[in-house]
């Protein structure tokens, strides 16, 4: 009994994943390769595909069987595997399977509308279809009946756990300390990078970054592949299938390769999350927050440090002799951390970019509480970035429209972006009581470092939550200072404070 019912639960879960591979699939190729004149063809079908996935998700027999495996003595892997799937699913077996299918084909449509308004810099043509999908993913939400508010459902949905009293709290502390920090920072002698931004060829650029540091950070070709985007993205089919993007850009020379640097973190713990666990839950059901402190502990904690340039310097300025050969390793080092208040999220720096996750916070918090609307929501962000970074973007392009998320129904997800900085400081901080993090960078052992991620927090995937990975793998509960206490010191010695 026990057995077929375990037979018919796997099953499942090979069904499932197989349409999850479908859909990434598409949805990679749309992002990058795919032409825009299909579209209309493929959105549709996409939608069809979805809805299909969603029938076999929320199969009434199913969530019988999952229930029977519950009340039987399994090991508890499978009963957290089975938990974990019962939540997610309940979500979505109270949404009809009509509103589901609409909710799909309007999100693909608010995609290319979103896409087209950013191109035409122009809020008035995405805010009609903006204000869709929220009215839209509130009804999707109402369907619940929780007794939550509507947005703390949303941030569980990316962050189990998280709520707005504790994003408050936390936010409260990165406003608390960061606010005077970057004022300080901000009226302190300024920091040459302007070589950064010279022209720089992107055909060579995609050629050191092929050639230095991609073997540098070990991504291999039997388990992964970069390609262009817009907004670059990570998409991990397996974890022997991991598809990165990047975007190049002629006046920065290091956005792509940070931003490479970021995704192969997001990558790796795709990459090695125990192989058992392979297109299960405990693979692609890892919580935001704790993704994000994998990309951002190899972007800023590793990628932004004078040991990782130590190593991959030399080949940069042999492939741009021109704009760097007077440009020394500690000067390059000191651009690429200067911290000033800017308009663009992924363009920012490692100090500023709490503040515009900040924003949007407080700016979905009131989209979801009523206390804002999608009208003039332009203007409404060009105010917030006044008030927090002193800065107004010339137009909608660099401001409210520069982000794909919302048109993708994706509310709740940002805070995550912030908290996940957060949680890589206290990762480093344990990491380097075990190894010597700059002589490896150095020396270019990178596997080293990642092999101390793997055993310590990748190969869990999410069969602990954050907080159960947090306390094994640096012995105590989530502590947001450590990460305040890392920039204050970083940015207190770059600016001379
Ligand atoms: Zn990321």
């Amino acid at each position: 009994m026990k057995e077929e019912l375990l037979k018919e639960f796997d099953e499942w879960v090979l069904k499932l994943s197989a349409y999850q591979m479908a859909l990434s699939l598409i949805g990679v190729d749309k992002q990058t390769l795919a032409p825009q004149g299909g579209a209309a063809y493929r959105d549709e079908r996409t939608a069809y595909l979805a809805g299909e996935m969603f029938s076999i998700e929320t199969d009434l027999h199913m969530v019988e069987v999952r229930r029977q495996l519950l009340a039987e003595d399994i090991d508890a892997d499978k009963r957290r595997e089975i938990e974990l799937m019962d939540k997610e699913i309940e979500h979505i077996l109270v949404v009809p399977k009509e509103m589901f299918v609409s909710y799909t084909k309007l999100t693909a449509e608010a995609y290319e509308v979103w896409h087209r308004a950013k191109n035409a810099e122009d809020y008035t043509i995405f805010e009609p279809v903006l204000k869709k999908v929220i009215e839209a993913s509130k009804q999707m939400y109402a369907c619940r009946n929780s007794s939550a508010s509507m947005y703390d459902q949303m941030l569980d949905d990316y962050e189990p756990g998280m709520t707005m009293e504790k994003y408050d709290a936390f936010f409260d502390r990165v406003r608390e300390r960061l606010v005077p920090l970057i004022r300080k920072v901000t009226e302190a002698q300024q920091i040459d990078d302007s070589f950064l931004k010279q022209p720089y060829d992107v055909q060579k650029q995609k050629e050191y970054m092929n050639r230095v540091i991609l073997p540098y950070l070990g991504f291999d070709s039997s388990w992964g592949y970069q390609n262009e985007t817009e907004h670059p993205f990570t998409d991990i089919i397996c974890e022997n299938d991991i598809r990165v993007t990047t975007k190049y850009l002629e006046n920065n020379v290091v956005s792509a390769i940070l931003s490479t640097v970021h995704e192969v973190g997001h990558g790796y713990y795709g990459h090695d999350v125990a192989p058992e666990y392979d297109g299960t839950i405990f693979n692609y059901g890892i919580s935001s927050g704790m993704h994000e402190s994998q990309s951002r502990l190899l972007e800023n904690y590793l990628g932004r440090t004078l040991p990782f340039w130590e190593a991959n310097y030399p080949a940069l300025q042999e492939t741009f002799p021109e704009q760097l050969k007077d440009v020394t390793v500690e000067q390059f080092v000191r651009a690429i951390n200067v911290g000033k208040p800017s308009l663009v999220r992924t363009e920012a720096d490692e100090l500023t970019y709490p503040l515009h996750i900040l924003i949007r916070y407080e700016i979905e918090k009131g989209l979801f509480t009523g206390t804002i609307s999608t009208e003039n929501l332009d203007r409404t962000w060009d105010e917030y970035y006044e008030k927090y970074l002193g800065v107004k973007a010339p137009t909608a392009r660099q401001g409210i429209l520069q982000d794909v998320h919302w048109s993708g129904g994706s509310f709740g997800y940002f805070p995550t972006y912030a908290l996940g900085s957060a949680f890589s400081a206290q990762f480093m901080k344990a990491m380097r009581c075990d190894i010597d993090v700059d002589e490896l960078l150095r020396s270019g052992r990178f596997s080293v470092i990642i092999d101390w991620l793997r055993e310590h927090i990748h190969r869990y995937g999410c069969r602990y939550n954050a907080d159960e990975i947090m306390r094994m793998a640096t012995g105590e509960p989530f502590n947001p200072d450590y990460y305040l206490d890392y920039l204050e010191e970083k940015y207190t010695k770059l600016y001379h404070l």
